[in-house]
């Protein structure tokens, strides 16, 4: 079974054709980072027209890459939500106008279950399976017992992972996008600042981040009014020592609580290097296999919409002529 998966969430425009949701059999994104860049994070108007100027040359790509044509593919899965309403409308009306024309079966997949069957290229899923979602938008913590159920045991109460990274990068003046930035900068720094962590109680696998983030903010100011300064690469350092500590620890004992027979990561957060060692580092030895993608599979591609598109086509979900875009869409 030969799935298309298109995905136009946010910033990029993707297509991608997976074979039984386990093999690429290609993938393309084109990024507009380059675009939003000047404005210091993703204006939805630009995105939205990015993607009509792009989605036919990146489709056409897809197929040259794969060798394949029309006939060659089963179903059309897309993106249907959550993220900005313009940029997903665009994926979702291409995903209807061609599965329509070509009498191929249309598929909806949300956006996060995309991000976790972005593991599958690795290895075949066990369960029950805990994933931890860190992303652009989410901070999760999630069971699932099957393929395509999905239970939320744990969820950020204001800023997600990723958005922090993006926030704490403005402050120190790095350009957009900011957790890439900050990674490379920590790697280079020393935990000098005791930043918090925000535990939120003992049983608790909610998380917070706009604490942290503030109590950045004011180091740099006060230390700045004394007429001081910290070097960029330590606050980097201190600020993913507090980020990666919470993550690791809050997953760690989820997947002790859930007897997790797998843990995975998923979201353009499981790209920080600082994330990766310390989940690896943590898990190593433990007797519960840690998937995390290639960094190229950690933030938006449609390969990965194709992916928990199978799950869904295999159930029997199909989407009618009326599928919308659904910037709120709950993943269930
Ligand atoms: P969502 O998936 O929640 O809808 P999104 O699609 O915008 O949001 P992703 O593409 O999954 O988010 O990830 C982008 C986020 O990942 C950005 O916030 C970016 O700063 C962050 N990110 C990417 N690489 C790294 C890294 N190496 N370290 C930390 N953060 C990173
Ligand atoms: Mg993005
Ligand atoms: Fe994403």
């Amino acid at each position: 079974t030969y799935i298309l998966g298109i995905e136009t969430s946010c910033d990029e425009t993707a297509a991608a054709i997976v074979k039984n949701g386990q093999e690429i059999v290609s993938n393309v994104v084109a990024s507009q980072i380059d675009s939003h860049k000047r404005f210091g994070g993703v204006v939805p108007e630009i995105a939205s027209r990015h993607h009509v100027e792009q989605m036919t040359v990146v489709l056409e790509q897809t197929f040259e890459q794969a060798g394949m044509d029309w006939d060659d593919v089963d179903a059309v899965a897309v993106t249907e939500g959550p993220g900005l309403v313009g940029a997903l409308l665009v994926g979702v009306n291409a995903a209807k106008a061609l599965a329509f024309a070509r009498q191929k079966p249309l598929v909806g997949v949300h956006h996060i279950a995309g991000h976790i069957y972005a593991n599958r290229f690795q290895s075949e899923f066990e369960f029950p399976l805990l994933a931890l979602i860190v992303s652009g938008g989410h901070t999760e913590l999630v069971l699932m017992h099957e393929h395509g159920s999905y239970e939320l045991i744990g969820e950020t109460r204001d800023d997600a992972a990723g958005e922090a990274y993006d926030k704490v990068a403005r402050v120190l003046e790095l350009p957009y996008p900011g957790g890439p930035q900050i990674d490379k900068l920590a790697a280079e720094g020393e935990e000098s600042i005791a930043f918090p962590r925000a535990w939120l109680g003992e049983d608790s696998y909610d998380f917070s981040f706009s604490g942290l983030k503030s109590s950045v903010i004011n180091t740099i100011h006060n230390a700045a009014q004394r007429g001081e300064s910290f070097r960029k690469e330590d606050i980097a350092a201190s600020f993913q020592a507090s980020v990666v500590d919470v993550l690791t620890a809050k997953t760690w004992k989820a997947a002790q609580a859930y007897q997790a027979r797998q843990v995975i990561v998923a979201g353009g957060v499981a790209a920080n290097g600082g994330l990766r060692s310390a989940l690896t580092a943590k898990f190593d030895g433990s007797g519960i296999p840690l998937l995390i993608p290639p960094l190229k599979l950690c933030t938006d591609n449609a390969a990965m919409i194709a992916a928990a598109g199978f799950v869904n086509y295999e159930h029997g979900k199909r989407s009618g002529w009326d599928l919308n875009a659904n910037p709120s869409l709950p993943l269930k």
